[in-house]
């Protein structure tokens, strides 16, 4: 079902005599939906577009970032309010990485299938998923998730990075971004752990409520071990294997 191409759109609203309540109602919610979330359809979720050339992105300052990164308009103002108030607070935030599209993200998984080449299938792709993601079940191609700092969570220990890492358990929320990668010590399913990953969620948990409800299995393809995606339950235990203590944010 997609609802949200132009011509599904014009075929619903082909003039019909009798209005079935129940449907008239669904159509209402559906509709309710699109302003919401009228810039989301199945290849954007998928990592499948040129985030350079979306105007919905823009290209992060050279202060902001450790090299060229891209991110969601509306996460980015809200990473410049974050980062100036941690710059009061004597704490430096350096965006690492931002969005990565399919194409990308089929390189690093690629790259990491080749160095694993002595396990067996299932063991090769359960070793990347430790921290990195298939294509087209990424985070990173929504433009809402950064990698800040440092990409080994020993940095949070201790010394700079450790006041950095309380600094944004305490503050970032304020500014809609969530560590989504969590201890998985309570059940949750997934990446390891990961402090160095924050989310936008007033814009992320749109796009994971679309994933949900319009990806299926036959979607994540064209990459070296697509065809374990079901076998690992990527959607349910890593897409939707994110931390509990972010659903509700606004
Ligand atoms: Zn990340």
């Amino acid at each position: 079902m997609i609802i949200f191409s132009c011509k599904e759109d014009k075929s619903t609203k082909e003039p019909s005599k009798k209005v079935n309540p129940i449907i008239s109602k669904i159509q209402k919610e559906v509709s309710k939906e699109i302003v919401e979330v009228n810039d989301i359809d199945k290849n954007f979720v998928l990592g499948k577009f040129n985030y350079r050339k979306d105007t919905s992105f823009v290209k992060v300052d050279n202060i902001h970032a450790s090299k060229t990164i891209y991110l969601k308009k509306e996460a980015y103002n809200s990473f410049i309010k974050m980062y100036d108030a941690a710059k009061t607070d004597n704490i430096n935030l350096k965006i690492i990485s931002g969005t990565r599209n399919f194409y990308e993200q089929k390189s690093i998984l690629e790259r990491k299938w080749q160095k694993y080449e002595n396990l067996s299938p299932i063991k090769r792709a359960q070793k990347i998923l430790e921290y990195s993601s298939m294509p087209s079940t990424s985070r990173h191609h929504w433009g809402t998730d950064m990698d800040l700092n440092n990409l080994n969570n020993s940095y949070f220990d201790r010394g700079v990075g450790a006041k950095e890492y309380q600094w944004l358990k305490e503050n970032a929320g304020k500014y809609g971004f969530h560590q989504v990668y969590t201890s998985k010590a309570n059940g949750r399913t997934g990446y390891n752990m990961e402090k160095w990953h924050w989310s936008y969620m007033p814009l992320a948990k749109q796009y994971l409520k679309f994933y949900n409800s319009y990806i299926t299995y036959d979607d994540i393809t064209g990459f070296k071990g697509a065809e374990l995606a079901e076998e690992i339950n990527i959607i349910k235990s890593f897409v939707n294997g994110i931390s509990k203590d972010v659903g509700e944010t606004r």
